[in-house]
């Protein structure tokens, strides 16, 4: 499985690299993790955006799924190049008006999922856990049927109990890590802190830091997680970055 990363800030991009979006590879299979601000700019530097075989999104908040409207336009102006038509866009059905809109003529069509839902995308299993975030989102858990590898992408969310099982032996934990320790509450991400001890706690093989702050320092970011983490190899996402997992 490998893993491209194409943004990687929460709320907004900031010079030059986007939010929220994430290239899945296994075999021939292309998924596209979240579709945040810039997505598209960032794929079309990797692979031919016709090349996806899906998307998922998990949840509808901008930096998650801001280029989903202009990746529908990209669908309808090649559609004789489409590896995939229509190009399926997976995302729960808790806000029916952000789900129907995944679905855009015959070029993209919403294929829902629920906590309880287990989709089988070529050779990608995947699972999810609902978060605690201010509107409904989810964890994934992305399983390599070939190999056994497993990716888990905690999504947006405050920390709490059930993330840590949901993220058992994950070959490597994304974290949603956009505050340093002493932020102040309330709080709907996790702390750099709360992101090492997830890892540690799941016993996680490797743990990369995600939606990632503007406005701090990430070396100090990096260095809390890594104290909480342990053993745990801890890394700062970056678009130069393509994991092997
Ligand atoms: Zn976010």
């Amino acid at each position: 499985m490998k893993l491209t990363i194409l943004g990687y800030y929460g709320g907004y991009p900031d010079h030059g690299v986007g939010t929220s979006a994430y290239l899945v590879e296994s075999g021939d299979y292309r998924l596209l993790m979240d579709c945040g601000s810039g997505a598209l700019l960032a794929l079309e530097q990797v692979c031919p955006p016709e090349q996806l075989d899906g998307v998922l999104l998990t949840h509808y908040h901008h930096d998650h799924a801001a280029d989903v409207g202009v990746l529908q336009y990209y669908y309808q102006l090649h559609q004789d190049d489409q590896k995939t038509l229509p190009l399926p866009i997976y995302g729960h059905t808790k806000d029916p008006l952000n789900f129907a809109a995944l679905t855009f003529g015959g070029f993209t069509r919403g294929v829902g999922y629920t906590a309880d839902t287990t989709l089988h995308l070529g050779p990608l299993e995947l699972t999810f856990l609902e978060t605690e975030h201010p509107v409904p989102a989810f964890a994934v858990r992305i399983r390599e049927t070939t190999t056994g590898k497993v990716l888990v992408n905690t999504s947006d969310t405050r920390a709490f109990p059930a993330l840590a099982p949901f993220a058992q032996g994950a070959d490597l934990l994304m974290a949603d890590t956009n505050f340093l320790a002493a932020h102040p509450a309330p709080l709907w991400h996790l702390t750099a802190t709360q992101a090492g001890e997830l890892a540690q706690a799941a016993g996680a093989k490797a743990l990369l830091l995600t939606h990632l702050p503007q406005q701090v320092a990430l070396p100090k970011l990096l260095a809390e997680a890594q104290a909480a983490a342990g053993a745990v190899p801890t890394s700062l996402a970056s678009t130069k970055k393509v994991i092997h997992i």
